[in-house]
């Protein structure tokens, strides 16, 4: 029998156990050091800054020039400018990871700086793997400095106006903008509908045609356009039913003049890239996986009583509601599965069977975001869809995404199912 008197037990400390969001990859996913810090740079000032400011922007569909100071100084802007030309040199994994990560915290944020970004991708490592005789390559080479210079040095700020209403936006048509040869360099002229950033970007990186007798698609030319260019203007209201802070207002381009070194990539090899390198057109997904995650995220903490400025009501002990988060969670696996797998596989000619996968991704991405946010909405319940909470935001952005061209929701459709049942070439003549 001890001696020792009894001294009082320890009182127990409970450590909150509050919900603690995983990362957009997932836990324990593989990623090299770079990526992680990467991804939790985008985090960080996506949950400290970004995510605050979301509905200011929201409501008044005002641009975020917030968020990109924040993405500036944090040196995220030149996230996809090669490491020689002093950026992080993310490769279209990398990005997708980082951009799905800023679209956790601000669909709009993400969405047009996927806009930026892809201009440096694009110009980047993909025009890397295609085909340029070596006159081009050395004037590529030589002007692609140029334009990531002013990222990394200025912090300039890129756009990809594309769409003007017609069938060129989806690829079946040449475009309307036309570039005339000039002494020195090229006059614009056209117009630009749903151009995002327009007002805050530096530098529109116009797709145009090539203004010759007989031009058609592969004379689309790729070339950015210094916003204050005499000749540039920008008109039309922008009250849409979502993804209001990224300001896609018209351009209009009338005799602008723009010098030959503006070129983002040689003559005709933007259409090579389309052909070629078809993951170019995956890179507006991440930002609506990230919408998905954080519908999922804020049903947990609503059911769970833990949003902020919230009376801490708990509604998870009913079982329709266990039964509808984890059908939430079952498209959000199958949903990220397959955004992390589509990734890893851009490369110049992929297999037809990895072509398919990717328009599987993107379609599925896009339909289970806004999917995910309408269960979300159903079940926390009436309160959720205030405005004063973020859920009813992410359920409007998340529909805007299945409407992107080129590759909409009913375009990947057509094209998953042509290509499967027909074999290139081939028709039933
Ligand atoms: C928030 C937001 C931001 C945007 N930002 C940009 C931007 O920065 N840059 C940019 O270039 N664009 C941008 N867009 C435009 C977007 O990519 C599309 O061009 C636009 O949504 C097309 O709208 P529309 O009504 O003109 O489509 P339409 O061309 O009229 O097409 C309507 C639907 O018909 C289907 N369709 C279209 N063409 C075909 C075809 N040939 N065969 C079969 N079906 C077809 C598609 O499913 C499409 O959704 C943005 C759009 C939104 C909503």
């Amino acid at each position: 029998m001890s001696t020792e008197s009894a001294s009082p037990a320890p009182a127990v400390r409970r450590e909150p156990r509050t919900y603690t969001p995983p990362p957009i990859t997932g836990e324990g996913y593989p990623l090299s050091s770079e990526q992680a810090a990467l991804i939790a740079l985008a985090d960080e000032l996506g949950r400290t800054r970004f995510a605050a400011r979301a509905e200011r922007y929201d409501r008044e569909a005002s641009f975020p020039f917030e968020n990109y100071a924040d993405l500036r100084d944090a040196g995220l802007l030149r996230l996809c400018v090669p490491k020689a030309h002093g950026g992080h040199g993310a490769d279209f994994a990398t990005y997708c990871m980082v951009a799905a990560t800023i679209g956790r915290h601000c669909g709009a944020t993400a969405l047009t700086f996927n806009m930026h970004a892809c201009s440096q991708l694009w110009s980047g490592p993909l025009a890397d793997d295609l085909t340029m005789s070596d006159e081009d390559r050395a004037l590529h080479h030589e002007r692609r400095a140029l334009h990531y210079a002013r990222v990394v040095e200025q912090g300039s700020i890129y756009a990809q106006p594309f769409s003007e209403g017609s069938a060129a936006a989806a690829g079946k048509a040449p475009f309307g903008t036309l570039a005339t040869r000039a002494e020195g360099g090229w006059v614009i002229n056209g117009r630009k509908i749903f151009a995002s950033l327009s007002g805050a970007a530096n530098f529109y990186g116009v797709l145009c045609t090539e203004d010759k007798v007989g031009a058609g698609m592969r004379d689309t030319m790729y070339v950015a356009v210094p916003a204050d260019a005499p000749g540039v203007s920008i008109s039309g209201e922008w009250d849409p039913l979502g993804m209001r802070g990224t300001v896609s207002r018209t351009l209009q381009f009338k005799d602008v003049y723009v010098a030959d070194a503006e070129q983002l990539m040689p003559g005709g090899v933007y259409f090579q890239a389309a052909s070629r390198w078809p993951h170019m057109f995956m890179t507006l997904a991440p930002t609506y996986m990230g919408i998905a995650q954080a519908a999922y995220d804020f049903t947990i903490r609503y059911l769970r009583g833990e949003v902020p400025d919230m009376p801490p009501v708990k509604r998870r002990m009913y079982p329709t509601k266990q039964i509808a988060v984890a059908e939430m969670r079952v498209k959000l696996e199958q949903t990220r599965a397959l955004f992390l797998h589509t990734i890893h596989e851009a490369r110049i000619d992929p297999p037809k069977d990895a072509r398919l996968r990717l328009y599987a991704t993107q379609y599925t991405v896009m339909e289970n975001a806004n999917d995910i946010c309408r269960l979300a909405i159903r079940t926390c319940g009436g309160q959720s869809m205030l405005k004063t909470l973020p859920l009813e935001r992410l359920y409007r952005d998340s529909r805007c995404g299945s409407l992107m061209l080129p590759w909409t929701a009913e375009l990947c459709l057509d094209r998953m199912g042509r290509e499967a049942l027909y074999e290139s070439g081939e028709t039933d003549e």
